[in-house]
């Protein structure tokens, strides 16, 4: 990787996901790829969820990020589907703090990963279960532990 090319990744690291604002969208695995050629820089980025609301707010935060570190910007989205299995493991670790289980690494075994127990972001328990699987949002489940008796809410497997 070359200096400029680190430079845009440590801009990109700077845009956090409007859902959860203590993780980037690098660890989310939006960033598909990027691409500098001469004074522009194109960043693929892959959408969390189709429709969702947050895809412009992400897409200009990502676009004035790249702007910011001195490139001409351009935005391309992706084609490609989103799945949980691109969170990195900071993105996991980050979610947890915040009282939000992210769905387990599933490759593409997503009614597995339902199955699965869920383990309590806050105590570790697995003995939890879902209290409303419409969470505030469409891709969160709202769970309840019964170690600890506290609701956290799931990402959902995609
Ligand atoms: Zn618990």
């Amino acid at each position: 990787m070359d200096e400029r090319e680190q430079i845009l990744w440590t801009a990109l690291e700077e845009v956090k996901d409007p859902e959860i604002p203590t993780v980037s969208v690098v660890e989310m695995g939006i960033i598909e790829s990027v691409l500098i050629d001469g004074p522009r820089a194109s960043v693929t980025m892959i959408p969390t969820f189709s429709g969702c609301p947050a895809l412009h707010v992400i897409r200009d935060d990502i676009a004035e990020a790249v702007r910011g570190a001195g490139f001409e910007a351009e935005v391309i989205v992706s084609r490609k589907a989103w799945s949980t299995d691109r969170l990195s493991e900071s993105a996991r670790e980050k979610m947890r703090a915040i009282g939000l289980a992210s769905a387990r690494p599933h490759g593409g075994n997503v009614e597995w990963e339902m199955l699965a127990p869920v383990p309590c972001p806050y105590c570790g328990s697995e003995n939890t279960a879902v209290e409303n699987s419409f969470g505030p949002t469409l891709c969160r489940a709202i769970m309840y532990c019964n170690g600890c008796r506290q609701s956290f809410e799931k990402f959902k497997p995609l």
